[in-house]
């Protein structure tokens, strides 16, 4: 322990200011404190060590509310974005598809992209898919069928032309529907 003398500073349990403080070392026996004056009421009394204070480092008392404090700190970690390797952990990597605007995929899945590498379906809008890859979210196309170009071939021709489909139609009938439109309006201007 430090050694005290009288005329020296010491911290003490005043009595007055109902606090630990510094006091000056007014007398003393031995090595024992037994008379100080407060630093900052001025009043002399018997030297009372503080509770707790006078052997144990005041750090103990800092690391309790350290502790306490720390303790809403510790939920913090839980919510690290996952990284990308986590994300996959439990996904069904083996039977990912290869990527293809034709096929249509959902939440959740996983996909093998030829340029970014394995990703992960993480929304769908329509004939579109956000696609998180290693390095960064792509938004690609899916459920594209053979493309709106070739979708009327999985649906037959309509009623209309179901007998004569084979026969030459009569050209006015066929040409006048889709080139009138276009030739008349310049006729306005
Ligand atoms: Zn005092």
């Amino acid at each position: 322990m430090a050694t005290h003398k009288v005329g020296g500073e010491v911290d003490a349990f005043c009595t007055r200011c109902k606090l630990t403080l510094a006091h000056t070392i007014l007398a003393m026996v031995g090595t024992k404190i037994v008379r100080v004056r407060c630093n900052t009421c001025g009043g002399d009394h018997v030297y009372r060590s503080a509770p707790g204070t006078t052997d144990r480092p005041s750090a103990s008392s800092r690391s309790t509310t350290a502790r306490s404090a720390g303790t809403p700190r510790a939920e913090r970690p839980e919510k690290v974005v996952i990284s990308f390797e986590e994300q996959l952990a439990g996904k069904d990597i083996a039977n990912a598809p290869k990527y293809s605007p034709k096929d249509a995929y959902q939440l959740d899945q996983v996909i093998q992209h030829p340029t970014f590498g394995l990703g992960l379906v993480t929304a769908v809008r329509g004939d579109k898919v956000d696609i998180a890859f290693k390095s960064e979210t792509k938004t690609l196309v899916h459920g594209r069928s053979g493309g709106p170009a070739e979708r009327p071939a999985f649906h037959p021709p309509s009623a209309r032309s179901t007998g004569p489909a084979d026969k030459p139609v009569a050209p006015s009938t066929t040409e006048a529907a889709p080139t009138s439109p276009t030739s008349a309006p310049p006729a306005e201007e």
